[in-house]
């Protein structure tokens, strides 16, 4: 068990301006992990978990990455929903092992993504693997709370589903961040952000992010977006891929690929 938590761990370099839009979202995160990280008077308790919700590919897990990164903390991802599956009858002890090494290796933050597939709501019967594993996250969330400790393990729970929530869980969450989907200007930041080095001065950004706006694009669909606009740039300036492609890798290294400001098409 303990291998596949290792598994787990990641080296976090995101950074918190790597994420587009979402000023207030950033703000309290922010706010949550620096209170967290230095000494303050006795009064003030950090917060030892905090619930992200809102539509799929908001930026969630890139908001969790991103406080991962300020702190250079030891990052665990987990989805819920792969714990269960892939280790039913273990999924408990995982979370304990998770604990034990996100605490052993603090500073830490713990991403759950999925955190509703743990509860009770939303299927009425559950399984006993997934009652045990929600007790032991509870207790683990509740635990190192009583300890008193200067271990900064701060836990990170996403949802798109908040209502399928039980109580047990949304009460150890008192902080609750809703992630929304990203406004014109937002857009506009994603866009940048995906598009890092190359000249985009012929692109209409107000028209596109008024078009993305109304097809109620998330971040994720902006960024396949700009992914699919840098390729069909790449294809159209590169016509001589089929020479590049007999030459060897170490030739290639050398060479750098042809760009022209991205058009709109
Ligand atoms: P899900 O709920 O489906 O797990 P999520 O909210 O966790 O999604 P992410 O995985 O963080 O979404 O986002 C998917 C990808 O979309 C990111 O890797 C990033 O490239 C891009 N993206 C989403 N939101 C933003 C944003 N606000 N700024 C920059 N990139 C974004």
């Amino acid at each position: 068990l303990r291998t596949y938590v290792m598994g787990l761990i990641a080296r976090s370099n995101v950074k918190w301006g790597d994420i587009g839009g979402l000023e207030d979202v950033k703000r309290l995160l922010m706010e949550t992990v620096v209170v967290s990280a230095l000494q303050r008077p006795e009064a003030v308790q950090p917060w030892k978990g905090v619930l992200l919700f809102g539509p799929p590919g908001t930026g969630k897990t890139l908001l969790a990455s991103a406080a991962a990164g300020s702190l250079n903390a030891t990052f665990f991802s987990v989805k819920a929903s792969n714990v269960l599956s892939k280790y039913f009858g273990e999924s408990a002890k995982i979370i304990s092992a998770l604990y034990e090494v996100a605490r052993e290796k603090a500073p830490s933050i713990v991403f759950v993504d999925e955190v509703d597939a743990l509860t009770t709501r939303r299927s009425g019967e559950t399984s006993e693997a997934s009652r045990r594993m929600l007790s032991t996250f509870l207790a683990e969330l509740d635990g190192f709370q009583d300890k008193g400790s200067d271990v900064l393990v701060l836990t990170l729970a996403a949802t798109n589903t908040p209502w399928d929530l039980d109580e047990a869980v949304l009460s150890r969450f008192p902080r609750r961040i809703y992630v929304p989907l990203p406004d014109e200007k937002a857009t506009k930041e994603i866009i940048k952000i995906n598009t890092r080095g190359l000249d985009i001065s012929r692109l209409d950004l107000d028209a596109i992010a008024e078009e993305s706006v109304r097809r109620l694009y998330s971040g994720r669909d902006i960024k396949n977006l700009c992914q699919e606009a840098v390729w069909n740039m790449i294809r159209e300036e590169n016509r001589d891929l089929h020479k590049l492609a007999e030459l060897p890798y170490e030739e290639l290294k050398k060479r750098s690929l042809r760009t022209r400001p991205l058009e709109m098409r």
